[in-house]
Order: structure tokens, then sequence, then C-alpha cells
């Protein structure tokens, strides 16, 4: 359950597969594309128009002169055309001989099907038909001018005109709205806030909590405002910054607020805006979002769930949209490669998966600032509910404190929804004012809507989160190396539940004891579930991913194991279909990882239960606060660094 963001596992080598995106482009595309269609409809066009088949109802059979004299003698017709810019010569098959003269029906010959000759002068024609009236089988004989070549084209043209005007059709129902239509479906769709305009009437005050998040967001507003200040030291203003964070924590606020405070033009867009069926729309709504906001700098692009279109490219999913997905990724990092970093724009882009994201993305010089945004801890969800509760009439027994305990695990969003929520059920009662039943009826109605959403825990999880996170905290407070503490919280955030922070110690070489800590404390939730709940649950899953990783490599790569000492086996090659090492080694290598973690796991429980006191004290500190900080640790467990030795 722990995911302290400071501690990076330096100790791992680099991963081979994961950084390395370009390789991976190769990979084969189970992406179905619309142009397929398209090919498709004109291929089968073409075989119509090969096989003869035209518009006017039925094949068309060339046969020489004599032959097609035997055709008339026959009595198949009773209409003879002749056209004499071509010098041919048809006939149109009567409907109770096509049998005779094709073998097949008029389901596969149309329903006038002709046969054809070419003649020299127009008098065998005549001669023709004379002969035939003569032996008593009457044909009509027309003549008919011109068409020809002319006609024949502008009929195999025809397929194409009729696909252009439809492809036409569909894409200005795509584009939609006004300005859309043809012309507009390369237009960005960014909504635009400028001065004056209602909507940036949003500044810093509006968002309650998330101090850190908003410290590091008015940097940006500063970046905007005085960018000499930075520029004439040398500096490069930052192109973009990331807000990560779980859905309705105010990341869309925090961006609207940096535009208000810094009182620039503001384009909002969602990444999903980006994608489209037509090939290429993404990649110039991107250009034209660019172009548009350079006209207006100093501004801010932003780009709500970019994960849209940032995901990593790639990743083999099969979406209609995929190979447009890639084309448009490539057009935002291509068009933040190219806008020179002082010209005033600065783009932020908001998330709640960071990890799916493309690392092209994340390199310096594009998103290479992350602001975390999380779910608000109980003293911030008071001053949420603080912004929320102003315009609603409130009744006398409102305890905003009481109201903050009974939300945990509640986003900003859901606070502002109970607070509106509970403003309709009042009225909904006829209360004069909003009461705290109506409060409590609201939360329930929330909590009920979220369950499977979201992360709302119910008192039993609370309970046991807390003892799982206060495990972490006793031990890797109470070893030796552990890393120093600097909060823990009970709050869910994103794929984990509770969360430890910690400082890590700057080192650039890790002895064997500070790994053998670092496994410990990791293990220590776990540890605490099962001697103090007497379950255990799947909150360990990251805790026991690093853990087996961080011991694999102290054994396999570090050469720190008693059975293989000195020994690494680390291959930097990319796609390693053979280890480096035998069968036995590997036996040799799972026994290991095995024992280390097995050993480590029975120290956190040692730690653990000879220190139960402080570690209940924490965990019942952390269920009543769901924050609790280095000073309250300490007052627990004393002074660091004089713990238990090895
Ligand atoms: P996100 O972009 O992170 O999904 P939004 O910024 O769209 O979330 O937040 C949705 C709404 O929730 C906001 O309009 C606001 O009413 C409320 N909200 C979220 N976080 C806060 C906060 N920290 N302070 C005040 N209101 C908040
Ligand atoms: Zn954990």
């Amino acid at each position: 359950m722990s995911d302290n963001k400071n501690k990076r596992p330096r100790l791992f080598p680099p991963k081979t597969s994961g950084g390395k995106t370009s390789g991976a482009d190769k990979s084969p595309k189970t992406g179905f594309s619309l142009s397929w269609v398209y090919l498709i409809i004109i291929g089968a066009l073409a075989y119509m128009l090969y096989t003869g088949q035209d518009a006017s109802g039925g094949i068309n059979k060339e046969v020489s002169l004599t032959e097609f004299q035997r055709y008339v003698m026959n009595g198949y017709t009773n209409r003879v055309v002749a056209n004499t810019s071509e010098n041919t010569i048809s006939l149109i098959v009567k409907p109770d001989s096509i049998r005779a003269v094709f073998g097949m029906g008029t389901d596969r010959t149309g329903k006038e099907p002709t046969i054809t000759a070419n003649y020299a002068n127009s008098e065998s024609v005549e001669a023709l038909v004379a002969a035939a009236r003569s032996a008593k089988q009457p044909v009509s004989l027309t003549y008919k001018k011109g068409n020809g070549m002319l006609w024949n084209l502008l009929m195999s043209l025809l397929p194409i005109v009729v696909l252009v005007a439809l492809w036409m059709f569909v894409l200005r129902r795509m584009g939609g709205g006004v300005g859309g239509g043809i012309m507009g479906v390369g237009k960005s769709r960014a909504k635009l806030f400028e001065k004056g305009s209602d909507n940036t009437g949003i500044t810093f005050k509006d968002v309650a909590g998330q101090e850190g998040a908003k410290q590091e967001v008015k940097e940006i507003v500063d970046f905007l405002k005085n960018p000499q200040k930075y520029t004439a030291l040398g500096g490069k203003i930052p192109k973009g910054a990331l807000l990560v964070g779980p859905p309705g924590t105010g990341k869309t606020l925090l961006a609207k607020a940096v535009a208000g405070e810094a009182d620039v033009p503001f384009f909002s867009l969602a990444g999903s805006d980006f994608v489209e069926m037509f090939v290429g729309v993404g990649a110039s709504r991107v250009r034209d979002l660019f172009k548009q906001a350079k006209a207006k700098a100093p501004s801010i692009i932003f780009i709500d769930e970019i994960d849209a279109i940032g995901r990593a490219r790639g990743s083999r999913i099969a979406t209609g949209a995929n190979d447009e997905r890639e084309s448009t990724l490539n057009q935002l990092l291509t068009e933040m490669d190219g806008f020179d970093t002082n010209s005033g724009v600065i783009i932020m882009a908001a998330t709640n998966r960071v990890e799916v994201l493309d690392k092209a993305l994340l390199r310096a010089g594009r998103f290479d600032r992350q602001i975390h945004v999380d779910l608000p801890d109980m003293k911030e969800r008071r001053d949420i509910f603080g912004v929320h509760l102003k315009p609603i009439k409130l009744g006398g027994d409102i305890d905003i404190d009481f109201l903050a305990r009974q939300t945990p695990g509640f986003s900003g969003a859901d606070i502002a929804n109970v607070c509106n929520e509970a403003a309709l059920i009042a009225a909904r009662h006829n209360h004069s004012a909003v009461i705290k039943q109506d409060f409590l009826d609201a939360v329930d109605r929330i909590v009920g809507g979220l369950e499977k959403k979201s992360k709302v825990m119910t008192t039993e999880e609370k309970h046991a989160i807390a003892i799982h996170e206060a495990g972490h905290a006793s031990v890797s407070w109470l070893t030796r190396y552990g890393n120093p503490l600097v909060k823990v919280t009970i709050v869910p955030r994103g794929q984990s539940l509770g969360a430890a922070w910690y400082l890590p110690e700057e080192r650039s070489i890790t002895l064997r004891e500070q790994m053998l800590d670092e496994l410990c404390s990791l293990l220590a939730g776990r540890a605490a579930e099962e001697l103090f709940t007497g379950h255990i649950s799947t909150g360990a899953l990251s805790d026991i991913e690093r853990a087996t990783k961080l011991a694999f490599s102290m054994v396999a790569y570090y050469g720190m194991s008693d059975a293989l000492p000195n020994l690494c086996y680390y291959t930097n090659e990319e796609y390693a279909f053979s280890k480096p090492y035998g069968d036995s080694t590997a036996a040799k290598i799972d026994e290991e990882v095995q024992r280390i973690i097995s050993e480590q796991y029975e120290r956190a429980k040692r730690i653990l239960l000879d220190n139960s006191k402080g570690h209940a004290e924490l965990a019942s500190l952390l269920e009543e606060r769901e924050v609790v900080f280095t000073e309250d640790v300490e007052r627990i467990f004393g002074k660091r660094h004089q713990g238990i030795e090895h």
C-alpha cells in the first residue's frame, strides 16, 4: 500500500523494455482503420466495371459481325442500336433469350444484356437488318450518335464522384458546430477563455487545500508574468507541466486558476478532442492549436486527459484510432520541441495515469514538471467544504469538521457534489435551511453511486489500511537505515490505498544493510496486517512487487547473497531470449530471493511485536487523523537511529 514517491529504487538496473518506445513502434498493428473501408468499396466498384456490368442494366459481350448476324437471325433480339461515331452495333437480348445466349440467369447478366460488334460501313448494318426482316425476324434499328469514349469515361468516374461526395458529407457531419464543415475539421476545438469573459474569474482562492500543487503552479504564473526575471539569468522557462492525480481533485480548476491569476488567454480542450477517425485530423488540430496560442502569447494551453493521445506508442491496443493517435502524439511532440522556450506559451496537461504516458512526453523540454494533485486529507476536505458551503444557506447544526470526517476518500468534485445534493434534498423536504441530516443523506447517496468507481472505504478497510501504513512507518523509523519519514496518510491515492512519503537519503552507493532495511520496511505493511488484524490482503501488492524486484536485484545483479556471492547476471540486451545462467543457478537465485524475503518478513514481524504498543498508537492516530507527520512518529518512538541493530 505504500507508494512513496520520493523513494525511487536507484538500485535496479535500468529497465530494458520500458524506456524504449521507438523499438516497439515496429510491432504489428492490429488496428482497423477506416481507410480500409474506402479501399474495399473502390475495389468492389472497379471489379464491377471490369466485369462489364454497367449502370444501364446488363453485361455486354463483344463478338464478330458474322456472329452478331447469327444472333439476330436466331431471333434473340428485337432491338438493334447502331452507334455511328464508334462504328459499333449492339443488340439488346430479349429477356426470354438471355439464358440461351449467355447460359446464365438475369441475376448475373442484368436485365438488359447486350451484344456488340464493330462494323466497317453503314451499308452492312442496313443489309443485316433487311436480311433479318425478310427472314421474319423483325428488329427495330435506331441510330445513336456520340457518347462513346467520353460517356464511358464519365461512367467510370461516377462512382468516384459519388464516393467523394459521400466522404465530404460525413466529414461535414463530424466537423460539426459553428465554423465546422469540411474546412473546420483540422481546426483545433479548444475553448478559449480570455480576459473579460466570465469564465476566468477563478483564482487560487477558489482552490482549497492542495498547498503543494498550488505552490508549484504559482511559479508558473510567475514565469508568465515576469519572464525576464528568469531569462535574464540565462534560465529557460519550462514548456510544460503535467498535473497528475485522480479525477475530480481540481486539476482543471488549478489550470484555470493559473490562467486567471496570470491574466492570460487560456486554451482548454480534452485529449479526446484530437482523436478522430479521419487520418491527419488530430495532427492538424494540434498544429492549429499551437498557432493560435502563439498568436496570443503569453498564453496557456490546457489539455485535459492527455492520456487519450499520450499513451505509449506501439502499445498494441486494437482501436481504430490507433495510428491516428500516434500521429497526433508525434505532432504534439514536434510542436513542443519546435517552439521557442521563451515564446510565452506554457502547456499544462492533466492525467490520472502517468504510467501509461509515452516516455517521450515526459522528457526534458516537454512536460518536464510533474505536479501531484492528490485526494484531500481531512483538513483539506474541511477547506474544500468551506469553499462549497459558502453559497448554501446552512442550518445551525452544521459542523464542518464533522462533514470532513464523514467523507474519507472523497475528491473535491465529490464534495462539491455533496454540497449541491444536500441543498437539493433540503429543498425537496421543504427545509428552510440545509441541515446536518440533509448532508448525511447526500453523502450516503454519493457513496452509493461511487462505491464501484472510486476508492471510498468502509470503516474496517480504513482500520486495516491504518494498521498497514503504521507498519511501514514504524519499521522504517526503527531500522538503522530506513528512510526518514515525511508523512503517512491513509487517504487512497492512485492505484494504492494509503501512502507514505519518505525522504530518501542522498547517496550514490547503497550498502547491503540499507537494502535489507528497505526490504524490511516494504514488507512491514503486510506483516502488520498479519499480526494485528489476523488477515493479509491484496493491499500489499505493490509492496511485495517492489520487494521481490529489490531482492532479485540483490541476488542476481549485485552479487550480495551467500549462495551466489560476487556474481552479476545482468544483461543489457534488449531482447534477451536466453538467460546468462544455467538452470541450477536459476534455482539458486530463486531460493536466495525467497530466503532474503522471508528473513526480512520475519524480521519486520519481530520489530513490530517488540514495538506493538507504539505501532498501535500510530495506527489509531492515523485512523483518527488520516495523516501523520514526522513529529508524531518521533513523539511515539523517540528520536531515530538508536533503534534495533542487526
Ligand atoms: P479534475 O480536472 O481533477 O478532474 P476538476 O478541476 O474538474 O477536477 O474539479 C471538478 C470540480 O470539483 C471543480 O469544479 C470544483 O468545484 C471541485 N473541486 C475539486 N477540487 C477542488 C478544490 N481543491 N477546491 C475546491 N473545489 C474543488
Ligand atoms: Zn504498503
